[in-house]
């Protein structure tokens, strides 16, 4: 990514939300109609990885989720299939941070969730930790010579670094 075309405007990162809260009924309910104004049926497990993409505060994979959720007795097919029908209907978005493991997280809008539908993620060169940067945008300041995708919002913006505790 050349720095001519591109311009970043910092915003210190949402402060890192290790434990889930508990949901409560209300946010319950949340989940089951968003999911049914999205066309799917509201099922246990819809609800359970939704309320869990809405409390973590970064991306998270299949095998997170199943080991977060096994307690629950969903199986991993159950949650990926779910996680697929869920990133279908757009609810959930999916993104591949360059080790071939896709993550997923939850649109902007979704639950009041923080997340904005389109941002830039860091990942720990050491650790492979992952966070979100929903406070810093890239502008295209020209779109000559760049592909279509780029002037169309269609790629995704990583950065690479050392994170606090490996720096
Ligand atoms: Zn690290
Ligand atoms: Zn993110």
């Amino acid at each position: 990514m050349s720095r001519s075309i591109m311009e970043a405007t910092w915003e210190p990162p949402l402060t890192k939300q290790k434990k889930p809260r508990k949901a409560d009924e209300r946010a319950v309910q949340e989940f089951q109609d968003l999911l049914r104004s999205s066309g799917l049926r509201s099922t246990a497990p819809r609800v359970a990885v939704l309320q869990y993409l809405h409390d973590s505060s970064e991306p998270s994979s299949h095998a997170e989720l199943f080991e977060a959720l096994a307690s629950k007795g969903f199986d991993r097919a159950t949650i990926y299939r779910n996680l697929m029908d869920l990133a279908e209907v757009g609810i959930v978005s999916r993104t591949d941070l360059g080790d071939h493991v896709w993550r997923f997280e939850l649109k902007k809008g979704v639950a009041g969730t923080a997340h904005t539908d389109e941002h830039p993620h860091f990942v720990c060169i050491h650790c492979g930790e992952v966070a979100c940067l929903p406070g810093l945008a890239f502008e295209v300041k020209s779109v000559k010579g760049v592909p279509k995708s780029v002037s169309k919002n269609k790629v995704a913006v990583q950065l690479k670094g050392l994170c606090d505790n490996c720096g």
